[in-house]
Order: structure tokens, then sequence, then C-alpha cells
């Protein structure tokens, strides 16, 4: 390569990488993300990776490339960026879900409700069943165990959790005297509408189904989630994919289930229009016992 071409590229990624946003060079438009396991390449790789991008016409952000947030330093938003934005706001539903007694069972045993969480424009969702004690403990969706499985994946997939959106179908944790439970399908009626008003604003490109439970709930299919996992359903308009919940890949980390549930979500983000990487295909997520 040309060494002015290399002090181009070098400039161009430099820019990405350290927070100035998309930019536009004479002969490379660098754009948007590209997932894939950025967070463990040099500098030097990350140039690499921009130039074979670039070639083969994806995109690319500089957040990934080496962990750094560059968010707050990209340039300030559009006025109709933030016209979205106010759109967009899900606080209002949120103090709703709050104050929410339409289960008195859930509602004398929650700590609090779990609303979800992630960015309100995000393009990828996750969607579970309900929260577990941990979540109930903290007010977060998927911070315990099966939460870290699916934030290694989402990290893996080239995304950090703020940027995609994550929550369940029950907001309320279904109370249970030892352990948690699955949530009854009348549980799950009840709270469903509050779902479709989360998703509806969020209006993601891709969501991913985490386990049968959440699957049932929205979709009603007459097939379990070992038939359809993988396939791209359709949820009000949405293209969504059901996969195993990360609590079932924690329970059965074999290497075909835990392939199963990293492919699938794989294949969220090819549908998002990211390139998927033969090495990204190889990879699996690990399960600590
Ligand atoms: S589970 Fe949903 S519908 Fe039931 S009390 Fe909680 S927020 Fe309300």
């Amino acid at each position: 390569m040309e060494s002015d071409l290399i002090g181009k590229l070098q400039r161009e990624a430099y820019k990405v990488i350290y927070g100035h946003g998309p930019v536009t060079g004479q002969e490379i438009t660098v754009t948007h993300g590209i997932p894939g396991g950025w967070k463990r390449c040099s500098e030097l790789e990350a140039v690499g990776m921009v130039y074979a991008a670039v070639e083969k016409n994806c995109s690319v952000t500089g957040q990934l490339a080496i962990g750094w947030d560059v968010t707050d330093r990209l340039p300030p938003a559009t006025q109709e960026e933030k016209q979205d934005r106010i759109q967009r706001c899900l606080d209002p539903l949120r103090r709703k879900v709050a104050k929410c007694q339409k289960c008195p069972h859930l509602v004398s045993t929650r700590r609090q409700t779990v609303f979800g969480e992630g960015d309100p424009r995000a393009e990828l969702a996750f969607v579970g069943e309900a929260p577990g004690e941990d979540e109930d403990r903290q007010g977060r969706p998927f911070v315990g165990r099966a939460g870290k499985l699916l934030t290694q994946v989402i990290n893996r997939l080239g995304f950090y959790r703020r940027q995609v959106y994550i929550c369940n179908v029950l907001k309320c944790r279904p109370d249970a005297a030892s352990g948690n439970r699955k949530p009854t399908r009348a549980e799950m009626l009840e709270c469903l509408p509050y779902l479709k008003a989360q998703l509806g604003q969020v209006r993601p490109k891709v969501i991913v189904i985490l386990g049968g439970t959440a699957l049932e709930a929205m979709l009603e299919p007459e097939e379990s989630i070992s038939r359809l996992r993988g396939e791209v359903l359709d949820w009000q308009g949405t293209p969504a994919i059901p996969t195993w919940h990360p609590a079932y890949v924690l329970r059965n980390p074999t290497p075909q289930v835990r392939r199963e549930f990293w492919s699938d979500c794989l294949e969220a983000v090819r549908l998002l229009g990211y390139v998927v990487r033969k090495d990204d295909a190889l990879w699996l997520p690990r399960v600590n016992a």
C-alpha cells in the first residue's frame, strides 16, 4: 500500500477512534458500526480493520475499536434528533408502570418494577420473560448471571449495553417462596400492553426474543422455541428472532446450545445490515461455572 494512503487511512481511522464522529474523506466515508470484538484490537489492528471495512464498503465505529466512549464528543444533536428523542421519551410510561397495581400478588412482593433500559432509539432490542431476584433488587433487567452472559454477547456483537434496548415482558418479579418462577400466562397478558407501548416508542429494527416464555407471550406460536429459534418472525411489524434464554444457556452450556444462542444473535445484527466476519461466526460465548 502506498505510504500516503496508509497515512490517510490512519488519519481517518484515528478520527473515528478518537471521537470526531462520522468522517468523510476524499475516498472514504465512515459511518455507524461494525460488530465484532473490537475491544480486543490494538490501535494498529483497528486501522487495518477500518481499511478492510472501507474496502468492503461497510461501516465502522471508533468507540468499539478500543472501548472508548466517544458518544459525548459526537457533534451536538440536530433539532430533528432532539425532537425524535422527546417523542421516544419513555419516562411517562416508566412512571405509569412503577405505579401499576394490576397484579396485586406481584405488587405485594416486588421491591420495585423493572421497566427496561438502554437507548430509546436503539436498532436492536432484547426481550426476556420477567425480572428475577437480582433484577428486582436493582430495578434493572438482566443483571444476574444470565445478564452477564447476555452482556458478553451484546459486547461481542459490537455494542455496549446502553446502545441496545433490554427489557422483559413482565415488569414485576414473579413472586416465589424459593427462587424465581415462570410468569403465568395471565400475568404476561396483563403486562403485555406495556411492552407494546415501550417497543412502539423505541421502534427497534430487530428484536431478539429471549426464551420460550417470552416467545409464547409475544407471538403465541403453535411450535416450541426449539423449533422456532433462529427463524425471523414478525412482532407488530418488526422482525423478531427467538433464541434461547441466557439462563437456559447457563443451565445447558453445551457447545451446541451456546452456538445456537450466538448464531441467532448474530443473525439479528446481520438483519440490521452489519457485516459478519468469519471469526464472528466461529466465536462461542463463555459460560463460567
Ligand atoms: S406485572 Fe405488569 S401488569 Fe402486573 S403489576 Fe407488574 S407492571 Fe402491572
